[in-house]
């Protein structure tokens, strides 16, 4: 039998899943597929490391199907396509693990207890994310199970970039930035010495733009700063999400246009971002290709805000040595890549335009730019593979 991790990614209404094996002391994909559209279309494919659909189902429209027959579902797959694999344990991403948990960490029943503690902090998120942990302990089953935590990369910040300026007492509380994308960041940071040794020990600034976007400046490999504070909807603008805005806009909705806690909930996190500025889509794609006068400039904004965020990023670091583009906006979108680095032209990167334009292209500076420019393809869930496989060996 050859050992196997599952790492599973329980959102609000998806749980995606992947499997890898460890084959001489390296992790291999396997399989990977998700069960998306939860309570409204259900749809299960799980699929091959090569893409090969293994196995479909589709339920009814309107069929209300949870996380709780999700994960039977998927189970029940795992069950008849890990053949000759054993599944020594399950990496579960979680949004939140507050100030407390730097690491990974194997989860039992207390440590459960201490991670649904976070759910006020992240509460679209975590119940989701502990909800598979919660059944799979409550299955018997052997295989353990690790959270890996979307906050613990930026937890060595030093504390005057995790403080807000608000009273001492309220940062003691917890109260303050706690970042998140960390296993994304983390993943770029493994692996950037492949590509750039001289940006892996220095300083570089990671785009992750997808529909959640966030910047981060790692220096020598460690999180010194990023632009997602306290919930994940600060920093840049994203597909529905505002990204900074002043706080003193939400007190006014709340006294001008007697908007509650729900109303401006349902305003930052779904009606705002490229979708609200452009009132066309919260798709990078549909607004490149529509001529809208708005979707040009929702495109224009998001890359002018990340600029002034690379700049930001750059200040804490007294300097750049490179930047990394990755997730679906990242990695796809030479045009947005070329829209922020040519507002970064005073920084030291030089864009080689024709690399960008070609896909999958890892360095897009020229080579006499002073600062080098990358797009490397974010691996989430191999970072959770690894992580699951060190706690279990530890
Ligand atoms: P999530 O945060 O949901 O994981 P992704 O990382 O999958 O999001 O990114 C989704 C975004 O990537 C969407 O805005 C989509 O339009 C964009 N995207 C994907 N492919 C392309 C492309 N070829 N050109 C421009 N944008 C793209």
């Amino acid at each position: 039998m050859t050992e196997a991790i599952a790492v599973l990614n329980a959102g609000s209404s998806s749980l995606k899943f992947s499997v890898f094996a460890a084959v001489d002391g390296d992790l291999q994909l396997r399989l990977r597929g998700q069960l998306e559209g939860l309570f409204t279309a259900p749809k299960f494919v799980g699929k091959d490391a090569d893409g090969v659909v293994q196995s479909e189902h589709t339920w009814p429209v309107g069929f209300q199907l949870g996380h709780e027959g999700a994960m039977a579902h998927l189970t029940a797959f795992l069950d008849a396509h890990t053949d000759g694999l054993r599944i020594k344990a399950f990496g579960h991403r979680v949004v939140h693990g507050g100030v407390e948990f730097a690491e990974p960490v194997c989860v039992d029943p207390a440590t459960l207890k201490r991670l649904e503690a976070f759910v006020p902090l992240a509460p679209l998120h975590q119940p989701n994310n502990l909800l598979p942990i919660r059944l799979l302990l409550e299955s018997g089953t052997k295989a353990a199970q690790v959270a890996c935590f979307d906050t613990a990369f930026h937890r060595d910040q030093p504390l005057i970039a995790q403080m807000y300026a608000l009273p001492h007492e309220m940062t003691a509380a917890g109260i303050r930035r706690y970042g998140f994308h960390g296993l994304s960041y983390e993943y770029i940071a493994s692996v950037l010495a492949q590509h750039d040794e001289r940006a892996a020990a220095g300083r570089t600034v990671v785009f992750h733009l997808g529909n959640g976007a966030s910047m981060c400046a790692i220096h020598a490999g460690r999180s010194v700063a990023t632009t997602m504070g306290f919930t994940a909807v600060d920093g840049l603008p994203m597909g529905t999400r505002c990204g900074s805005v002043d706080p003193g806009v939400l007190l006014y909705l709340m006294d001008q246009r007697g908007m509650d806690a729900r109303a401006i909930e349902k305003l930052i996190y779904h009606r705002s971002g490229l979708l609200g500025m452009s009132g066309v889509s919260s798709d990078c794609r549909a607004l490149e290709e529509s001529d809208d006068r708005n979707a040009k400039l929702a495109l224009d904004h998001f890359c002018y805000r990340a600029a002034r965020e690379l700049a930001s990023l750059a200040a804490t670091m007294a300097g750049l040595d490179a930047v990394v583009f990755t997730a679906g906006i990242g990695e796809n979108s030479p045009t947005v890549r070329a829209k922020i680095l040519e507002q970064a032209a005073w920084l030291g990167v030089a864009l080689d335009r024709e690399a960008n334009r070609v896909r999958g292209f890892a360095r897009i500076s020229t080579a006499a730019s002073a600062v080098s420019a990358w797009v490397i393809p974010t691996n989430e869930e191999l970072m959770i593979a690894r992580h699951a496989w060190r706690v279990i060996h530890a």
